[in-house]
């Protein structure tokens, strides 16, 4: 992408992590990494955000915590999956509490894989995630009648991940350098 044509205002959860990829959720926050050469914004209210980062697996505590989150953001939103253990549980997901990754309770449009991932990946993925932004502010604008995702997803069991975005080649769970 060459261009971003709107500032992404985020929000970022930490599910049950091990603060190794908020750590690097913070660093693409910083002045090394720059991500507000993009315009990105950390926000801590749903309501402002449209890009919602996750990092950590999902357990029976926290299941409704990311529900309600991602249910207090206006649409269009989308939801990046940050790390191993956003993704799919990653080194949690046989604890006897885990549900899994974020995806086993909202739907998630990008996966960003690494343990930890690597800040160069996190912006990537909220760049990408501006494009995916437009496709879905296009199709509530074809379709007045679209509903909330969500609920849409509830309806019918099951959602279709839209993009992965794949780890910095050659980095094998690097941090921050
Ligand atoms: S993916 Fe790795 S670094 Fe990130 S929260 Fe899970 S265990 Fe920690």
């Amino acid at each position: 992408m060459s261009y971003v044509s709107k500032s992404p205002w985020i929000i970022h959860y930490d599910g049950s992590s091990c603060n190794g990829c908020d750590i690097e959720v913070l660093a693409a926050l910083t002045p090394l990494y720059d991500a507000e050469r993009f315009g990105v914004v950390n926000t801590g209210n749903p309501k402002h955000a449209d890009i919602f980062v996750v990092t950590g697996g999902v357990n029976e505590q926290n299941a409704p915590v990311i529900k309600q989150i991602y249910d207090q953001m206006l649409e269009p939103k989308v939801v990046v999956a940050c790390g191993a253990c956003a993704c799919g549980g990653g080194v949690y997901q046989t604890c006897y509490n885990v549900l899994g990754g974020t995806d086993s309770v909202i739907p998630v449009d990008a996966y960003v894989p690494g343990c930890a991932v690597r800040p160069e990946s996190i912006i990537d993925a909220v760049v990408a995630g501006v494009g995916i932004l437009e496709e879905k502010a296009k199709a509530m604008k074809m379709n007045p009648a679209h509903k909330d995702r969500s609920e849409s997803d509830a309806a019918s069991g099951a959602h279709v991940p839209v993009a992965q975005v794949d780890d910095v080649p050659g980095a094998s769970g690097a941090g921050v350098e």
